[in-house]
């Protein structure tokens, strides 16, 4: 008996052959072929997202194809939805890529773009590694890998089925052939020709020229549940017929490189380029560590979502720990898009990870949403609290011009005001400019120097009888607040004030922070001549009633 026939005797079906695929494929002539490959785990990893635009700025930067692959070999683990989610996440930002398959329509020439739909595909490939004796059944059990493992770290050996190991290796086709046709389980585990002492020259885009060990393990290509390729043929398969040029992934994925090399060598095809992009890490206490979905909500992108960050400051916080020098080059041309940008490997951090910090994303957000103009707000934040609050939705749907107008306070001048940093804080900002919900908090008077109840009610009383009136302009507005001042024995200049405080039973700030608090319960909100504009006379007065 053969190789072929062990061959045939695994894959009966399997007529095409890696040359036929070869062709249905072709080569791209020279275009640039990115792909982001996510497996569908039920969440979108911020590591994901970092890489799908490096995935996607490579792309664009070179007028070349950017593909969504969806990686769910390992069955165990997917979730229906997730990869709803990860359409999802993508139409969000509206990263939109040339190549990819939604709900079976396939975009592209070189699908299927899920790789539960490629098993055909990959078992030709494995078929031919079988019938030319580099790749074999592997009948050993669980138990004994297990056995295998814990001697080997009992005799502080390189654990892994390698070398002398590789029990299965050694058996003849017959032996092989009989084991199958007595129904024994097994994987198909690649034949490896590698010798770990021996190093080889690799490169990698970001991390540069590398020595690496060669790979002696004969690790496993097919599973044998669902006899779907394992994470390392089915990368070698897909990106050669998907005539990937660029290979983005995790750093994690460096370790493995040796097996990836020796794969293509073994079909004789050319190495793609390698990225692999360093981890998101932040900031813990005083040590520096990889973003853990589990203690990090910001390591999954549902938590920017719920929150409402704004998605162009969650690209632009990720842009900047892509490369270096993006921040300079954005401050350079504000009015370039994030894919304008150039991208360069060597500018990627190659050692201890790329630091992220929601500080930072807070003030890329803040500034982002102060140069937008208030309707623009208004609609974004409908958007989102469409999906993530009714109570914020209702607010709106009352009156929207009246919403935006609040938004608009202190906005679109040259110096906005910042204070909003995701769209859930809009509501805790705003709630007092509507009536029902200032008379139903709970109102704690934020007062300050003025606290005796029959004071303030002096100077409100005789401030809006006297003094305030709705059509004044702002000067105007704050002359009469001075004149109060003066009148009450207030200094209505702080300077003056400072000079000799004890002629003053206060000055004009203290005199605005009682209208200011008597209107809204707060002493810091912004523009008070503007809220009491857009609130009206007898709505304030309401308010002054409720004293
Ligand atoms: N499915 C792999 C992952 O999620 C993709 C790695 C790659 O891009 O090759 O890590």
């Amino acid at each position: 008996m053969t190789y072929k026939d062990l061959a045939d005797l695994i894959f009966p079906n399997i007529t095409k052959t890696v040359e036929d695929y070869e062709k249905m494929y072709p080569s791209r002539n020279g275009r640039v072929v990115t792909r982001v490959a996510p497996s569908p785990t039920g969440f979108m990893h911020i590591g994901t997202m970092y890489q799908t635009l490096v995935d996607y700025i490579i792309a664009k930067n070179n007028d070349g194809i950017f593909m969504l692959r969806i990686e769910d070999t390992d069955q165990k683990r997917e979730v229906k939805e997730a990869v709803d989610l990860i359409y999802e996440a993508l139409d969000d930002y509206k990263i939109i890529p040339d190549e990819y398959e939604k709900n079976g329509k396939m975009v592209g020439n070189y699908g299927p773009y899920v790789q539960s739909e490629r098993k055909e595909i990959y078992h030709a490939f494995i078929k031919h590694l079988i019938s030319i004796g580099r790749a074999y059944p592997c009948f050993c059990t669980k138990e004994e890998l297990d056995e295998l493992r814990v001697m080997q770290d009992h005799k502080k050996q390189r654990t892994g089925y390698y070398g002398k190991y590789a029990k299965c290796r050694n058996l003849s086709v017959d032996e092989m052939i009989n084991n199958i046709k007595e129904g024994k389980p097994y994987v198909i585990r690649f034949k490896s020709m590698g010798d770990f002492e021996r190093k080889f020259k690799f490169h990698d885009e970001v991390k540069g020229d590398l020595e690496l060990s060669e790979n002696d393990e004969d690790f496993v290509i097919m599973k044998s549940d669902n006899l779907l390729p394992t994470y390392h043929f089915a990368h070698l398969v897909d990106d050669r017929l998907m005539r990937t040029t660029h290979i983005i992934r995790g750093e994690e994925w460096l370790s493995s490189a040796p097996k990836h090399v020796e794969l293509f060598n073994a079909f004789g095809f050319e190495l793609p380029k390698y990225v692999h992009t360093p981890l998101i890490v932040k900031k813990d206490g005083n040590s520096i560590r990889k973003l853990s979905k589990r203690k990090d909500p910001e390591a999954t992108m549902s938590y920017y979502d719920n929150l409402g960050y704004p998605r162009e400051a969650i690209i632009e916080s990720l842009m900047t720990i892509i490369n270096s020098n993006y921040e300079e080059w954005h401050t350079a041309n504000p009015d370039k898009v994030y894919t304008d940008f150039v991208y360069s490997a060597d500018k990627m951090s190659s050692s201890g990870g790329a630091f992220y910090d929601l500080e930072k994303l807070g003030n890329l957000s803040k500034d982002i949403i102060s140069k937008k103009t208030a309707s623009k707000v208004c609609e974004e934040s409908y958007e989102w609290a469409s999906k993530h609050s009714e109570s914020l939705k209702e607010l709106i749907d009352r009156d929207k011009d009246y919403y935006t107008k609040i938004l608009n306070i202190e906005r679109e001048q040259e110096k906005p005001r910042k204070d909003i940093v995701y769209y859930s804080m809009i509501e805790d900002l705003i709630w007092y400019m509507y009536d029902d919900k200032f008379e139903s908090r709970n109102k704690e008077y934020e007062w300050k120097n003025i606290t005796d109840i029959k004071e303030i009610k002096n100077i409100l009383n005789i401030y809006f009888d006297e003094y305030y009136n709705p059509n004044d302009d702002k000067d105007t507005w704050f002359n009469k607040v001075k004149e109060l001042c003066d009148r009450l024995g207030y200094a209505s200049n702080i300077k003056d004030y400072k000079k000799n405080p004890e002629n003053y039973k206060g000055n004009v700030a203290d005199i605005s922070t009682v209208i200011r608090v008597a209107i809204t319960s707060k002493s810091n909100t912004p523009d008070l001549y503007e809220i009491m504009k857009l609130l009206g006379l007898d709505r304030i007065k309401a308010r002054i009633d409720m004293l």
